[in-house]
């Protein structure tokens, strides 16, 4: 609970609400930003509200009034759970990570660059040359991946780049010695040369392109793109590289534009000229690049491999599925680069003790919009997973402190997400299985008979429904609508476009072509282009699939951490500093479960603090604790006031500190304390 702040300004801890309800939760959220108060806590967890406008609440001296402080101490800062978490891995040499989670324009990336400048400021000041480095490249990085994964998908205006985990590694006197970057896409999803992408490069549509690289950077009007190009020169890349970069950029975009004719018989490439541009722009022949586009090698049941002419369909989706492979393998390229040149090197622990780890998740939160596809049902999967874990962790920590302060352990009520969990990734019964197994399957499948199939499979599961298992609920439709009922509310997805997205479409033409390149950096994006058609007779992972196993491991990187969390909100949609959304703010305090999470914290004692302190504050509420107290102990002293305010049942004692099982206790207290002073 955080101290130190009237109530003119709210509750600081959403713990202390009389009840757990969404008005009063509402009520206070709203206050709170309208005072100027963007942060609040539940328990250890930072919600935050983005205040669009610069808030004078991070300078220097709020720095240290922070620093090595505790949680209560001070308002509600990100600042403080900064300082938890650097203290937990200083101090118990624990690998810890602070979570941020939320939707777009939130203000993730914005609090993951103040907890960063946090860690910076209270680092060793001999080593401070060393973090900044570390930080710079981590920043630049930001508006480097910014820049390539903010691609837009389709009118729900959403990322595919939807979730992003940095380490930054220290050393045992706690400086930072390096770090590592992980991106999370859902890449099978972006559309070939968008619009959006290459206005966030500042390419202009046009196929000349390329004659960027070769200018240089001599152009000062065209300074944003500078600033990625200047941002990929500080993290370390060298001359060449940047130059593939936008070589491939140029690539996509040609691709982008390139049109097929069909005579009847045979099909061709509108303008030659385009592929004597992408022959130059990848290094590649000509007449590899356009066999490639309008052939594909195929093996017969014979074990002969024959060239078969694509229909201008195929080529046109062959085309598209090109452009989004080649945009994807260089930005896990981009990533890789910068990961080589942050990485920890020469540690030797045995020299420098124990490696420690802060990592920071920035990462989407639940979504639901008007129309939601795989993405949609991707991303809440993955905060499925992560409800899971917090559940897990939230839980841990109680049982753990519970122990250490020889409190006997109370049983707390939860909603277990598991079954949901399960219902999308169980092998073989789960919604991810059932797509896979209609991937596989050979002839025509369409997304309506993908559907039938888990409406057989899951009609008995009772987070899963559909039209055909709810006939009277209108809300749905027949051929394309099931519903999950997640842990943060019901969602219905629309299955159309489902198995397209979980394919790999990309034919294994194109992997040789730039496999066989005589640009270096191309060539190693490609490293499985050497495969023969014969060899490649593994099915490649689904994108469903791909994206599981990615969100296991790295809930397994989360789970071994102490975890602190921030859940950021977005007051409104027109970055108005001064509006507060009543029903948008409603609608994402839902989905990030803010409620659940409450009620998870209130479960066990609402409220903990170390004896010593909460004498210091509430001695006076309490003739045998006012000014001094003459007993044994500091607990001793504690009971005294808490029996004269009659809570003696709502309490338990520690070792070395009082816990409180519901609020109320407190506020007595605290209203008692204001009183007085
Ligand atoms: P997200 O990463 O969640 O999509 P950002 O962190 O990029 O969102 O925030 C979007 C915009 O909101 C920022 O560019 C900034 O203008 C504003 N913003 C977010 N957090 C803050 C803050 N703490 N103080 C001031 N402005 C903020
Ligand atoms: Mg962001």
């Amino acid at each position: 609970m955080a101290e130190l702040e009237g109530l003119e300004f709210g509750k600081s801890d959403f713990v202390l609400l009389d009840e757990v309800t969404m008005e009063q939760f509402m009520e206070n959220l709203k206050l709170r930003f309208e005072k100027g108060r963007i942060y609040t806590y539940i328990g250890e967890v930072v919600v935050s509200v983005n205040p669009y406008r610069q808030m004078d609440i991070y300078g220097k001296d709020n720095i240290e009034a922070y620093r090595g402080r505790e949680l209560y101490e001070n308002p509600p800062h990100l600042y403080a759970v900064s300082d938890a978490a650097y203290k937990a891995m200083k101090r118990r040499a624990k690998d810890t990570c602070i979570v941020i989670s939320g939707e777009s324009g939130a203000g993730k990336t914005e609090a993951s660059k103040y907890i960063m400048q946090y860690i910076a400021a209270i680092t060793n000041p001999s080593q401070r040359a060393e973090v900044e480095s570390v930080k710079n490249v981590l920043l630049k990085s930001n508006c480097v991946l910014e820049a390539f994964g903010n691609a837009k998908t389709n009118r729900n205006d959403n990322s595919s780049r939807f979730g992003k985990y940095m380490d930054i590694n220290f050393n045992f006197n706690g400086d930072p010695t390096g770090g590592h970057i992980n991106n999370y896409l859902l890449e099978k999803l972006l559309r070939g040369g968008s619009d959006e992408m290459l206005q966030s490069f500042h390419l202009q549509n046009d196929p000349a392109v390329y004659v960027y690289t070769k200018e240089g950077t001599s152009n000062n009007d065209r300074s944003s793109h500078k600033a990625v190009l200047s941002a990929l020169e500080v993290i370390g890349f060298s001359k060449e590289e940047i130059t593939s970069v936008y070589q491939i950029l140029a690539t996509i975009l040609l691709l982008g534009n390139m049109q097929f004719e069909s005579d009847g018989e045979s099909v061709n490439i509108v303008g030659q000229e385009v592929v004597n541009h992408i022959s130059e722009l990848t290094a590649t022949d000509p007449e590899s690049v356009n066999k490639s586009l309008l052939y594909r090698t195929v093996a017969t049941g014979g074990g002969e491999v024959i060239e078969k002419g694509h229909t201008e369909q195929d080529a046109c989706f062959g085309r598209d599925a090109f452009a989004k492979a080649l945009y994807e393998r260089l930005f896990g390229w981009i990533v890789s680069r910068i990961n080589s040149i942050i990485e920890v090197k020469d540690y030797d622990p045995v020299l420098h003790g124990k490696n420690t780890v802060i990592g920071v998740l920035d990462i989407y939160g639940f979504e639901i919009f008007d129309n939601n596809s795989f993405e949609q049902f991707c991303i809440n999967y993955c905060n499925e997973k992560l409800q899971q874990l917090f559940i897990e962790l939230i839980l841990r920590q109680e049982q753990d402190e519970y122990q250490r302060e020889g409190i006997t352990w109370q049983h707390i009520e939860y909603f277990n997400n598991q079954i949901i969990v399960d219902l999308v990734e169980q092998a073989h019964k789960g919604i991810i299985s059932i797509l896979d197994e209609a991937c596989l399957t050979v002839g025509k499948v369409t997304d309506t008979v993908c559907l039938d199939s888990m409406d057989t499979k899951l009609a008995q599961h009772p987070h899963y429904t559909s039209r055909k298992l709810s006939p009277t609920d209108k809300s749905m439709d027949f051929q394309k609508h099931f519903r999950i009922r997640h842990y943060a509310g019901d969602v219905t997805y629309s299955v159309e476009g489902f198995l397209d997205k979980n394919k790999d479409l990309l034919f294994q033409d194109f992997k040789r072509l730039m496999y066989n390149s005589a640009n270096p950096v191309l060539k190693e994006m490609w490293p499985d282009g050497h495969l023969s058609i014969t060899e490649v007779t593994k099915r490649p992972l689904t994108a469903a699939t791909l994206f599981k196993n990615s969100i296991v491991a790295l809930v397994d990187k989360l789970a071994c951490k102490e975890p602190y969390y921030v859940r950021c909100i977005k007051p409104n949609e027109m970055k108005s500093p001064v509006l507060f959304d009543d029903a948008r703010c409603q609608h994402q305090v839902a989905y990030l479960g803010l409620l659940e999470n409450v009620r998870v914290r209130r479960a066990g004692f609402a409220y903990r603090q170390l004896y010593a302190r909460f004498l210091q504050r509430y001695k006076m509420t309490c003739e045998y604790t006012w000014p001094n107290h003459l007993m044994a102990s500091d607990r001793e002293a504690v009971e005294a006031i808490v029996i004269q305010h009659g809570f003696q049942d709502d309490v338990a004692y520690g070792q070395t500190k009082l816990f409180v099982r519901t609020p109320r206790s407190l506020f007595t207290l605290e209203q008692e304390r204001n009183h007085l002073i």
